[in-house]
């Protein structure tokens, strides 16, 4: 039974994995310090979640608080064309959530658990207005590196001189970075981007900066010091991470994949101590045939054991069809398994594993970072560019195979080789091994009881229960002023 004195936070996130991960970690920690936390996403999404996780309607204990799922409806039929098209989608979830948060806050104070914060992720800064509208106090959680949201920060406001369509080419400086080549800029931000409307979205939460209180961060201070310094004079920022490395897991398991992990951890404990590569590009990047045909090569000629996460892109979606080369697997025998999904915080961890092929998203950066794992830098668009500079030149534990899709190069079979090579044996492999480790005691610091990304989170935790009382002994906008309901 859920006590109604906790103090109750709403979190609305994006339906994206890469965007319900670190707020979902983030719901995990604000209730394991005694909090009432809902988590909520629109319905599509959330009936992946339930299917995969066994989420049910209950509240589920997480330390001295709970938390519990709460879906909308973003009102579009599930196989509706227009979804392929994300600037016409987020329009759509943003008129859809507009109309739903408000109504579920309303349901919440009647059952006697009124929010007193509402905390959303990139691509939804409309839930600050919602907040807003509502008399309520909003915060976000920034889930990619302060190095990529200085960038934002820089361009939005045009405090620095960014590559344009007359000069593409000019190198980035931005205070207390290593300069930043035009290529390692977040490539959204860059005018020969296919995908601009993902800037335009993102840079939606910077026009909208004034309204939450906080913005916590999924990094923390050790990590990106002087940079989080220097921002914090700028924006309230809270960093708060690693989310993942949770130092108190709750018993029950709580997660939000959309899809159900293959078990690959059997294979992996077939495997000696630091054989086995993990290849994984997150959950939206699809190669071009060709070169997952040059990966899959190159994972054979190096000889070493593999454990890939491949999916064929969804029948309707906008990416070709592509297929794992016919015979791959008779080739390398046990050496290779390939899965849908993996448990990646699992393998991640585990001792087989010697490295991770990635494609530097900032969850998988920071996971890696975090489980002492080297990396294999294959970047592809938006701030994986600058989180791959950023594993490579300045954390130190990757190789670069390839600087992002901009250049459209093919990475081949003899390239790839080389790049696992020196990554999972030699000298080199022996000192990004060692910076790895540093990492991952200085991540089990910062999240470790009176660490810094703890200390982060009881601010926010006890900032929010002191804006709570302060809103109740307002007169209540929800049960006094009906019009301003509307949003
Ligand atoms: N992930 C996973 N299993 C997989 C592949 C990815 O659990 O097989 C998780 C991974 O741990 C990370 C998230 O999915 O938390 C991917 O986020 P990231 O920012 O790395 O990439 P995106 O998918 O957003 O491009």
């Amino acid at each position: 039974m859920v006590s109604n004195s906790l103090v109750h936070v709403l979190l609305v996130s994006f339906p994206g994995q890469g965007h319900v991960n670190p707020l979902l970690r983030l719901g995990k920690r604000l209730a394991s310090k005694g909090m009432l936390v809902t988590f909520s996403a629109p319905e599509g999404f959330g009936k992946q979640m339930r299917k995969a996780n066994n989420i049910t309607d209950q509240p589920v204990p997480v330390g001295d608080g709970f938390i519990r799922f709460e879906f909308f409806e973003d009102g579009w039929e599930e196989d509706d064309p227009r979804r392929q098209y994300l600037d016409q989608f987020l329009s759509q979830l943003e008129l859809a959530g507009k109309q739903a948060i408000p109504q579920m806050i309303k349901k919440h104070s009647e059952q006697g658990h009124p929010v007193s914060c509402l905390i959303n992720n990139p691509f939804f800064p409309w839930v600050s207005d919602v907040a807003e509208s509502l008399g309520l106090p909003s915060a976000v959680l920034w889930i990619q590196s302060c190095a990529c949201f200085s960038a934002y920060y820089h361009y939005s406001r045009r405090l620095v001189p960014f590559p344009t369509e007359e000069n593409p080419e000019i190198d980035v400086q931005l205070p207390c970075m290593p300069l930043l080549k035009y290529d390692e800029v977040p490539s959204f931000l860059h005018p020969s981007t296919p995908y601009p409307f993902l800037g335009t979205a993102i840079l939606g939460q910077f026009k909208n900066l004034g309204k939450p209180f906080c913005i916590l961060m999924e990094t923390f201070q050790e990590l990106e010091h002087d940079l989080i310094e220097y921002m914090s004079k700028l924006c309230p920022i809270l960093p708060v991470g690693p989310l993942f490395k949770d130092p108190k897991p709750p018993t029950a398991t709580v997660r939000g994949d959309f899809l159900k992990a293959d078990d690959c951890i059997e294979w992996l404990n077939s495997k000696p101590p630091s054989s086995a590569v993990y290849v994984s590009f997150g959950s939206v990047v699809s190669l071009r045939q060709d070169q997952l045909n040059e990966i899959a090569y190159g994972l054979l000629n190096s000889g070493v054991s593999f454990l890939w996460v491949f999916r064929p892109p969804p029948k309707d979606s906008v990416f070709e069809p592509v297929e794992i080369p016919d015979g791959l697997l008779e080739k390398t025998g046990d050496k290779g398994k390939i899965v849908q999904w993996s448990p990646q915080e699992r393998v991640l961890a585990h001792p087989s594993v010697a490295c991770f092929v990635t494609h530097c998203g900032w969850n998988s950066t920071m996971e890696a970072l975090s489980s002492g794992m080297p990396v294999v830098a294959f970047p592809q668009w938006g701030d994986q560019v600058t989180d791959a500079k950023f594993l490579v030149d300045v954390f130190k534990v990757g190789v670069r195979m390839s600087r992002g899709d901009s250049d459209n190069k093919l990475i081949t079979r003899d390239e790839v080789e080389k790049c696992l090579l020196e990554a999972t044996v030699g000298p080199k492999a022996a000192a990004l091994k060692q910076n790895a480790l540093k990492w991952k005691a200085a991540a089990e610091a910062a999240v470790a009881e009176g660490g810094s990304s703890d200390r982060n989170i009881q601010v926010f935790v006890e900032e929010v229960r002191k804006k709570s009382v302060e809103n109740t002994s307002k007169p209540s906008i929800l049960n006094g002023h009906e019009e301003e309901r509307s949003v």
